[in-house]
C-alpha cells in the first residue's frame, strides 16, 4: 500500500476532467512493452464508473472488465436506497416493525458503517437518511429547514438504533421513520468488489474509479504507481474563488484505495451560504468545516467511509482520528 503526494499541478484542461471528483491522470497507453491498456466506463450507482486494466490480451481484459461491472451492478441493486426493491429499501420500509434478512454483502457494509460510526464518535452515521431527505438531497427540492423540523428529524438519527442479528443475517431499525443511507460507503464497497473480480480473473494491474472512490491495483507498466489528480474543490464556473482548471495535488497510489469527499458535487446556495450533501448527524446541518478531503487506505470501503467522516469532523479532529489508524493518510483541501 502506498499513497504519496507528488506535486501541485496547474492548468489541467477542462475537457479532460470527469464528472468524478478525482481523475486518473496517468494511463500507460504506449511504450509499455507487450502490456496493453483497456479502459471502459459504465453508469452505475448514479455516477460514471471507469475501469482501466493492463493486460497483454485486450479481449481477455474486456471480458473481465464486463464481469467487474456486473458485480458493481449487483452491489448497487442490493444497497441503493433509490431502488425500491433493494435490501436496504426493505430494511427502511420495516423500520420500527421487524428485522429484515439481508445478504452477506449488505450485512458486511452495515457492520463496517457502524464500526466507522463508533470510530468517529457519530460523525459518520448511515441513519442520516431522514436528514438527507429533509434537506432535499434525496431527490426532492433543496431547502434550509426550520430549526424545529431539524430537531424532530434528529430524533430518528442514531446509529445505535441499528440492530444486527448475525446468526440470522438480519437488520432492524429500532424506530419507525428511521432510514439508512449507504451513500457514504457503498461506492467504496462496490469498488472493492469490482477489484476482487478483476483479481480473481488474473488481473494484476488495474484502476477502478467510481466517481472519486478509487482503488489502484499494482502499478502501471513502466511506472511505480498510478497517478491520481485531486480536483480543486472550487472549480465550478459559478463560484470561483481560486483559478479555474486546476488540480491541486497528484497522489501516486499502488495497491491502495483513495477517496475524496467534497462540498462541490451535490450542493445548493441559500442566503449566500453553501449547503452540501454531507450532514453533521450531531447538529442536523450540512458540515462546512472544510471544502474537501482525500483519504488513502487499504480498502475503498474504508477510504470512502473515512473521507465522509473526516469531512464532518474537519481538519483538527480528523487528523486525530487518522493518527489512530494504520496505513491511512488524509489530505485536506
Ligand atoms: P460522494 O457520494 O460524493 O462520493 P461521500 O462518499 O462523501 O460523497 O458520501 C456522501 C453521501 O453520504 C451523502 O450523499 C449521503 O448519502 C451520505 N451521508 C451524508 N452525511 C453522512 C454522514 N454524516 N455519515 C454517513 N453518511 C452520510
Ligand atoms: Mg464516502
Amino acid at each position: 500500500m502506498s499513497g504519496e503526494r507528488l506535486r501541485t499541478y496547474e492548468g489541467f484542461p477542462k475537457s479532460q476532467r470527469l464528472v468524478a471528483i478525482v481523475v486518473v491522470l496517468s494511463v500507460c497507453l504506449s511504450g509499455c512493452g507487450k502490456v496493453r491498456s483497456v479502459n471502459e466506463s459504465s453508469l452505475l450507482m448514479g455516477t460514471v464508473v471507469e475501469i482501466t486494466v493492463q493486460h497483454k490480451d485486450p479481449t481477455v481484459a474486456r471480458k473481465i472488465i464486463k464481469d467487474a461491472f456486473h458485480e458493481g451492478k449487483r452491489i448497487d441493486n442490493l444497497l441503493s436506497i433509490y431502488k425500491k426493491e433493494s435490501q436496504i429499501s426493505m430494511v427502511n420500509l420495516k423500520a420500527g416493525l421487524e428485522e429484515v434478512k439481508v445478504s452477506g454483502d449488505s450485512l458486511y457494509v452495515i457492520e463496517k458503517a457502524l464500526y466507522y460510526s463508533e470510530l468517529s464518535d457519530g460523525a459518520f452515521d448511515i441513519t442520516v437518511g431522514p436528514l438527507i431527505e429533509l434537506w432535499g438531497f434525496g431527490g426532492g427540492e433543496n431547502r434550509v429547514p426550520e430549526k424545529t423540523e431539524i430537531e424532530k428529524v434528529l430524533r430518528l438519527v442514531n446509529y445505535k438504533n441499528v440492530s444486527i442479528n448475525r446468526e440470522k443475517s438480519a437488520v432492524k431499525l429500532e424506530k419507525p421513520g428511521m432510514k439508512i443511507d449507504l451513500g457514504g460507503i457503498a461506492k467504496g464497497y462496490a469498488v472493492d468488489r469490482m477489484i476482487a473480480i478483476l483479481k480473481s480473473g488474473g488481473i494484476k494491474k488495474a484502476i477502478v474509479n467510481a466517481g472519486g472512490d478509487i482503488y489502484a491495483l499494482g502499478n502501471p507498466a513502466g511506472k511505480s504507481g498510478w497517478h491520481v489528480g485531486i480536483r480543486n474543490p472550487r472549480n465550478d464556473s459559478d463560484m470561483i474563488d481560486v483559478p479555474i482548471d486546476t488540480i491541486t495535488d497528484v497522489i501516486k497510489v499502488k495497491n491502495s484505495a483513495i477517496a475524496t469527499s467534497g462540498d462541490y458535487e451535490k450542493f445548493f446556495f441559500e442566503g449566500g451560504k453553501r449547503y452540501s450533501h454531507i450532514i453533521d448527524p450531531r447538529t442536523g446541518v450540512p458540515a462546512s468545516a472544510i471544502r474537501s478531503v482525500t483519504v488513502t487506505a487499504p480498502t475503498a470501503t474504508e477510504a470512502d467511509a473515512l473521507a465522509t467522516a473526516l469531512f464532518v469532523l474537519g481538519e483538527e479532529e480528523g487528523k486525530k482520528l487518522i493518527k489512530q489508524l494504520e496505513n491511512v493518510e488524509a489530505f485536506f483541501n
